[in-house]
């Protein structure tokens, strides 16, 4: 589906972090890593983390969210934006996508808040549990940005925070600025399957100062810097990513520009490959988003949405891997009893999505 290329300067980079010593947790890797994220992404500041669900778990703590509150999530995504919801103590409310970007649809979750929520000094309260509503974390699905615009309104609107999970859109732009950086905070991934890999990994990016320090606070047992004393201010976690992982970042992030490049071109063959194919069409970005096309993703009409499992068992057989969209959070065990508004959009997708094998190296095979 999406197996990682370590063609740059990985050995080298690995091989000066053993030299040193410094595979731990301090290490010149961790600092230019973190540097390099921010100018790529345009945040002002990357905290770089452990794995994507720990940046989450922080960077909702950031935004405010405590025990018993409630935060929207949508209901089409991997579990580890559930997860992270949890850990705080919180319940995730699940809610309903659009077609047209995969992701948060902004008119029906500002309909649903009409008409389930009121304002009780300054904060959004779901009138059926009687929890505050903190905050949003919309994800751009497959990296494809959702409706930015839309969700930054009914934010504003309703006086709810948006974190935005960006683990999938590493080099995705919405309007020009890179997804990740238009809520009060955002988070990658690093993880071995997507776009760039440093084994396990994450970054929390804010462009707040005080937040950005508090998160590397936070994520590094909330010490207070001393060379010899272990004096910790508050509940901190061991969040924080090893210099042998930045490593490996450090040399990723040099090839992002053309793993990207790479994984437009194999979009672009494989909808050229599809167009003539009835009953299914391949899934493009939208106008004014730049997508990095993380996961290739075959959307099937309506029409044949039922045959989903067929199509997956036959390539599957054939010796492709392809998969279906995740278990909608709904229907998995912890979140079933959950506070949800409509999901229909998002269960029909869930029945038509087919993702087929994306890896960057792919697009440097010659054309069939
Ligand atoms: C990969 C991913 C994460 C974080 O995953 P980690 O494996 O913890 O790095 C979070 N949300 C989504 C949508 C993801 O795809």
């Amino acid at each position: 589906m999406h197996e990682p290329s370590f063609g740059g300067s990985e050995w080298l980079y690995l091989k000066e972090c053993l030299d040193s010593t410094f595979v731990s947790s301090v290490g010149k890797f961790v600092d230019r890593f973190e540097s390099e994220l921010a100018s790529f992404t345009g945040a002002g500041h990357a905290v770089a983390v452990v794995n994507g669900t720990a940046a989450l778990h922080i960077a909702l703590k950031l935004a405010g969210v405590r025990t018993d509150d409630e935060v929207l999530v949508p209901a089409l995504t991997f579990v580890a934006t559930a997860n992270a919801v949890s850990y705080c103590g919180a319940t995730p409310h699940l809610v309903d996508s659009e077609e047209s970007t995969l992701g948060m649809d902004a008119a029906r979750l500002r309909a649903h808040l009409v008409s389930q929520t009121e304002q009780r000094v300054g904060s959004c309260v779901n009138r059926a549990t009687g929890r505050i509503i903190r905050a949003m974390v919309p994800m751009h699905t497959f990296g494809h940005p959702v409706d930015l615009d839309g969700l930054l309104a009914v934010a504003k609107d309703f006086n709810i925070a948006m974190v935005e999970d960006a683990a999938e859109s590493l080099g995705s732009y919405y309007r020009g600025q890179h997804t990740g950086t238009f809520g009060l905070l955002g988070i990658l991934s690093f993880n071995g399957n997507k776009t760039i890999t440093t084994g396990g990994g994450g970054a929390i990016l804010t462009n707040d100062p005080e937040l950005a320090r508090r998160a590397k606070h936070l994520t590094t047992t909330a010490k207070v810097p001393h060379r010899w004393e272990f004096v910790h201010d508050e509940l901190g976690y061991n969040y924080r990513m090893p210099n042998i992982n930045a490593a490996l970042g450090c040399a990723q992030l040099e090839q992002l520009p053309g793993f990207l490049e790479s994984k437009r071109t194999l979009f672009e063959r494989y909808r050229d490959a599809f167009a003539p194919v009835p009953g299914v069409r391949m899934f493009a970005e939208r106008e004014g988003c730049r997508s990095n096309y993380w996961l290739q993703t075959l959307l099937l009409d309506e029409s044949i949405g039922g045959r989903r499992d067929e199509l997956l068992a036959a390539t599957n057989a054939a010796g492709y891997q392809t998969r279906p969209a995740w278990a909608p959070m709904h229907t998995l065990a912890p979140y079933s009893s959950c506070p949800q508004a409509s999901l229909q959009v998002a269960e029909s997708l869930q029945r038509r999505i087919i993702n087929i094998p994306s890896s960057a190296v792919l697009a440097r095979e010659p054309s069939p």
